[in-house]
């Protein structure tokens, strides 16, 4: 409800970590409740954009909790544009969290994730698309999808959708006042609209064009690097992670078969799955490293195939290249290869390697850290050319808004056969309202509970 006043932790609470820990609050109470913790000795002012040095104490004990700077900000010059106050407490857990606590039982409730951000949409600070990017910002994992966020948060998505709206809500006004007061008014310029329609679909198109990008620099891609041991899989990960272009941090979750990294490409965020750790080349062990290749490989959108470009094709190169090519399940399509020869230092010409196609070919020495940006180009392209569309937009739109920019495309392609089949305009504001509707949707507009929930449980807390 969006009387309550809310409180949460909005920074991450790490142990021993973190040098401040935020607590922030919402609501009509947010203000009255910080009086009753937080003391400010002298004659600090309770005025809103004002920072206030002091002291949380428990209003029970009066023991001191923390030393803590206190933020205000009164409605309607905030996040939520409700009244908000932030109590900066030292970092770690134990301060945030009995800071917490004592505006819990001062009446404020917990804050569900993201319903900050929902009361800055429900009190039209922010349109649907810019909520959506502050969360795209706060999960961004390279620059890019920072900067694509960022746009999104200016208002670059939701412009040119409200401007394509507003003409879809003209052509609708045209239509139905010919339909209400035929006898006075001009007939329509049906090419005129024809035209302003078509206008209109090239620029939906484009903007849904964006999806694919869109949703490689959020979900990034991942990428297995797959072969027979020691071929060099481990030394060209490593070779690939201290390359200055690739932003490099430890995943936790690494397991004991399969080496998880994170690396940066092109902006977009690459989970690298090295199936490391087989050291012997026993049968038995060729065996295993076949059946981690194939597990790896099910899971990733790329191969990376690393052959020894000494020794050659092998008949074990062959069958990890039959295991990792085939056909993806649900897609019936195949993960593209990207064959490494990798130890080139060591093969003088690799003219002659046998090999069977694939998508591309690079020739590395990853114990000589050489080859790594043509890598890196070869993923690039092979992903381009798959997934990226040409879109030379500086935005991407997620799944959601694209589901909606695919309705309403369909409702202006059906608007448009309906004026060539000369039907009548009743049929056509059917249409028309279905793709402003839909438009609509994408900034926000009439959207249900149901919709918003899933948008914004998305969201962490305290955001
Ligand atoms: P993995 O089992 O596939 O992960 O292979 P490693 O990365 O452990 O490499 C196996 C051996 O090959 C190591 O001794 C590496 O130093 C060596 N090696 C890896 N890449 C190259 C390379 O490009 N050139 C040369 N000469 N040796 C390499």
């Amino acid at each position: 409800m969006i009387g309550e006043t809310i409180v949460a932790i909005a920074t991450a609470i790490v142990p021993e970590q973190g040098s401040v820990g935020i607590v922030r609050m919402s609501g009509e109470k947010a203000v009255a409740i910080a009086k009753i913790l937080f003391h400010s000795p002298g004659s600090q002012k309770w005025e809103s954009h004002q920072i206030l040095y002091g002291y949380v104490r428990d209003p029970n004990t009066q023991e001191t909790v923390d030393e803590a700077l206190l933020l205000l900000m009164f409605a309607p010059r905030s996040y939520t544009r409700e009244d908000v106050v932030e109590f900066h407490c030292h970092g770690g857990i134990m301060a945030v969290q009995q800071v917490l606590q004592l505006c819990l039982e001062q009446g404020a409730k917990l804050a569900q994730p993201g319903e900050f951000t929902l009361r800055a949409f429900l009190n039209g600070r922010l349109d649907l698309t810019q909520a959506e990017s502050i969360s795209d910002l706060v999960g961004a994992r390279s620059p890019q999808a920072a900067q694509f966020a960022i746009a999104g948060l200016q208002g670059k998505l939701a412009y040119p959708i409200r401007q394509l709206r507003l003409t879809c809500l003209d052509i609708l006004a045209e239509v139905e006042a010919r339909i209400d007061f035929e006898e006075d008014l001009p007939p329509l310029n049906q090419a005129e609209i024809q035209s302003q329609l078509s206008q209109v679909l090239t620029d939906v198109t484009q903007i849904l064009n964006t999806a694919d990008q869109g949703e490689l620099l959020r979900s990034g891609l991942k990428v297995a690097i797959v072969g027979r041991p020691n071929v060099g899989k481990s030394s060209l990960l490593n070779a690939w992670s201290r390359s200055d272009r690739a932003i490099v941090t430890d995943l936790p979750g690494t397991t004991r078969d399969v080496v998880e990294s994170q690396l940066v490409v092109g902006g977009i965020p690459i989970q690298v799955l090295d199936t490391a750790g087989i050291r012997e080349t026993d049968d038995r062990v060729e065996k295993i490293g076949v059946e981690r290749s194939r597990l790896a490989a099910q899971s990733a959108d790329l191969i990376l195939l690393t052959i020894d470009a000494q020794i050659g094709w092998t008949d074990a190169d062959q069958e990890i290249y039959q295991q990792v090519s085939a056909q993806v399940p649900c897609t019936g399509g195949v993960r593209p290869v990207i064959l490494i020869l990798n130890k080139i230092d060591l093969a003088g010409t690799s003219d002659d390697l046998l090999f069977p196609p694939v998508a591309k070919v690079v020739r590395t020495a990853a114990a000589l850290n050489q080859g790594i940006p043509d890598l890196e180009a070869a993923i690039l392209e092979t992903v381009q050319s798959e997934k990226i569309q040409a879109a030379n937009l500086d935005l991407a739109v997620n799944q959601r808004q694209a589901a909606a920019l695919t309705r309403a495309k369909s409702a202006l392609q059906q608007v448009s056969e309906t004026i060539a089949n000369q039907l009548p305009l009743d049929f056509w504001t059917i249409d028309l309202r279905s793709a402003i509707q839909s438009l609509g949707e994408i900034l926000g507009e009439d959207v249900t509970e149901s919709v918003l929930d899933r948008i914004f449980s998305r969201f962490c807390i305290g955001k």
